[in-house]
């Protein structure tokens, strides 16, 4: 028996990166998948990819910034895929978005995740959320050069800093008030890691080598070992587990 069997999860950002690893390998452990994203085609080819495989997937497009279509997909996956026990809050923007879109996608659609997620798992005898959070959501964040008086911030670092400690405070606080209601609510706090949002690191040799440099194990991650807590703090392994916000960074937050 597989540790997700007869599990049914929902995965925001699933089209790309840290979501669709994590849905290939919740399906591989056993889940059937709804593979949620802006982007349709992503999502379809990370559900196509999961269906290839022998795994149970579908897909739908989903803004997460929009509050009445978070709850409209809770609602789909459980009648599209006969239950919902799972739910993975992970998409996001990174920098570069300004302070609206990036507090809209990053910090709202985790909220509407959890507002309308928590109570429908809980009538349901309960689940798992996790959210993607980000070594900026424990810390600051550092550019490759100081700032000096005089230049321009870097474009949406505070915003997505922000929205990311208000992540942190979203899992503490719901794992607080659904934890005897049976609902497990986790963050995941990753360093970088090699997706389509940091492209910069496999065009840039210099800025490569600097992010490489943030991490003591001296390398970036990958999505697949985000994918690996995600599925861990899934399952009846975690058991016991609410409330953190897991570093999964290489030693990043360790300095
Ligand atoms: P990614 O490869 O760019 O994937 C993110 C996915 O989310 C994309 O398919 C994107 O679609 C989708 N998306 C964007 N806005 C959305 C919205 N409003 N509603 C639904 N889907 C939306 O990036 P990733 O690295 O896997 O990022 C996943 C999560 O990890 C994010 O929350 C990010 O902040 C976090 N994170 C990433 C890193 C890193 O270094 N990569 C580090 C720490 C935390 P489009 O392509 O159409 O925009």
């Amino acid at each position: 028996m597989a540790r997700l069997d007869n599990r049914v999860a929902l995965i925001t950002g699933a089209g790309s990166g840290i979501g669709r690893a994590s849905a290939i390998r919740m399906a591989s452990e056993g889940a059937a998948v709804m593979c949620a994203d802006l982007d349709e085609d992503g999502a379809q080819g990370t559900a196509a990819t999961i269906a290839e495989h022998g795994g149970k997937a579908a897909a739908m497009k989903l803004d997460v910034s929009a509050e009445t279509e978070v709850k409209d997909a809770i609602a789909r996956t459980a009648s599209e895929l006969g239950n919902l026990n799972i739910i993975y809050n992970n998409a996001g923007v990174g920098g570069g978005f300004g302070w609206d879109r990036t507090i809209a996608v990053n910090l709202s659609g985790v909220y509407y995740g959890l507002l309308h997620g928590a109570p429908f798992l809980a009538e349901r005898g309960g689940g798992a959320i996790i959210n993607t959070a980000s070594v900026a959501g424990l810390i600051g964040l550092v550019g490759v050069q100081p700032i000096e008086l005089g230049q321009p911030l870097p474009e949406g670092a505070g915003a997505y800093v922000a929205a990311k400690h208000g992540v942190s405070g979203l899992t503490k606080q719901f794992a607080i008030t659904f934890a005897r209601m049976n609902v497990r609510v986790n963050a995941i706090a990753p360093g970088y890691i090699e997706t389509p949002m940091i492209a910069i690191a496999s065009e840039d040799e210099t800025a490569r080598r600097f992010l490489e440099s943030l991490h003591p194990m001296g390398r970036l991650g990958q999505a697949e070992e985000i994918a690996a807590a995600a599925a861990f703090l899934a399952s009846d392994d975690a058991s016991f587990i609410t409330g953190i916000v897991l570093p999964v960074d290489g030693g990043y937050t360790s300095r």
